[in-house]
């Protein structure tokens, strides 16, 4: 068998085995969801399901994150020599190092080996290199949200003191009828 075909084979393997751990994962997912849902005492609202569907996303979605990093950087996962980052020299992998992760998706758990060269005194995870994880639990996903709601909510409250500076707004009655009801109650009582 040529090295083209063994890749491909690999390719398949490693592509039918996350195939598998995902569908574990909606197996997990729906086993939770069963219990509360179809409980015949149980008739839960639309809100009620749609909360259970939030709820319980995040650990799935959190938990199919983990699996395609597992798979696609399966390597990285076994890997027990490493050139450290600095200097260049091989370095032996010391451990195994856990790591909590939170993004959009939910929470996911990284077991990934730890290296440390002695010249530089450095320690190293070629994995959080390649991903560019943070060192913090949020992750840069999480990070870039949080900042952009912030400068939404600066914006909006910049935008309501300007707004309050304004004149009274004076509106032509054909114009009333494009104006939801609670904006042209806001208008005409003040
Ligand atoms: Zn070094």
């Amino acid at each position: 068998m040529g090295t083209a075909a063994v890749a491909d084979n690999l390719e398949a393997e490693q592509e039918e085995l996350f195939r598998q751990m995902i569908h574990d994962e909606v197996d997990k997912w729906v086993d939770e969801l069963v219990v509360d849902v179809f409980d015949k005492d149980n008739q839960p609202t639309l809100m009620e399901l749609s909360e259970l569907f939030t709820k319980t996303r995040q650990q799935f979605l959190g938990a199919c994150l983990q699996r395609v990093i597992e798979q696609k950087y399966s390597y990285l996962l076994a890997q027990v020599y490493s050139p450290c980052p600095k200097c260049g020299k091989s370095c032996k992998s010391r451990r195994y190092s856990s790591k909590q992760i939170v993004t959009m998706q939910g929470d996911s758990e990284l077991n990934r080996p730890w290296f440390y060269c002695t010249d530089c005194s450095l320690g190293f995870c070629p994995l959080d290199e390649v991903l560019e994880i943070s060192r913090k639990q949020h992750q840069f996903d999480i990070q870039k949200k949080a900042v952009n709601l912030s400068a939404d909510v600066t914006f909006a409250r910049a935008r309501g003191a300007a707004l309050l500076r304004r004149p009274p707004l004076t509106i032509s009655g054909s114009l009333y009828c494009f104006i939801p009801d609670k904006l042209s109650y806001l208008i005409t009582s003040r």
